[in-house]
């Protein structure tokens, strides 16, 4: 099973990458805030919960985070590997996530870090605001915000990986193509 954490702050490519990856490697996305938003969508009491949260540019505690995150996974028993997008966002998650697959006898392989700096990536998600429809993406402050909250809270994450030996970092500028080459270079 090939299980892989596409990491890098909001802006960076992530999702835009998975599209890819997913398919080159025959592998389940999961993004946990696509399943927020689709929750929020279907109005389902996680969705209310996760909006208020959401809005502010705030992270989802992580209870409520990681137990969704495991249905997920539960969902897709056939999976032969997934790309966790989005997800860990804090250390407290990451080490849930390393318990509950190794419960299931598999692992995180890598983790892949798309480094974008911060003045592009905040042209990035406006830009992305044009058409995403996200709140989140059209405003500066709140874009601020996920910026200074992935900076106190996620980016410490990385030294759980680089600790593990699992880190890789990726450059994350220059066209779509050249960082989809320099991601399958890196995962080999
Ligand atoms: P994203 O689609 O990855 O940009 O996430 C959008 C928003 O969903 C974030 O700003 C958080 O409010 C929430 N979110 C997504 N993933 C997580 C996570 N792993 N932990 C906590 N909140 C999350």
């Amino acid at each position: 099973m090939r299980n892989l954490v596409l990491f890098g702050p909001p802006g960076a490519g992530k999702g835009t990458q998975s599209e890819f990856l997913v398919k080159h490697y025959n592998l389940v996305h999961l993004s946990t805030g696509d399943v927020f938003r689709f929750n929020i969508k279907g109005g389902t009491e996680l969705g209310k919960l996760a909006q208020s949260y959401m809005n502010k540019g705030e992270l989802v505690p992580d209870e409520v985070t990681i137990s969704m995150l495991e249905q997920e996974v539960e969902k897709r028993p056939d999976a032969k590997g997934f790309i966790f997008d989005g997800f860990p966002r804090t250390t407290a998650q990451a080490v849930a996530l390393d318990k509950f697959l190794e419960a299931r006898g598999v692992s995180i392989e890598s983790m892949l870090a798309l480094e974008v700096e911060v003045e592009e990536l905040k042209k990035r998600l406006l830009a992305r605001a044009e058409t995403s429809g996200r709140a989140d993406d059209a405003d500066p402050s709140v874009i601020q915000n996920r910026i200074d909250v992935y900076n106190a809270e996620t980016a410490p994450v990385a030294n759980f990986y680089k600790t593990a030996g699992k880190f890789k970092s990726i450059n994350g500028l220059g066209s779509k193509e050249d960082v989809t080459g320099r991601l399958v270079a890196a995962i080999g």
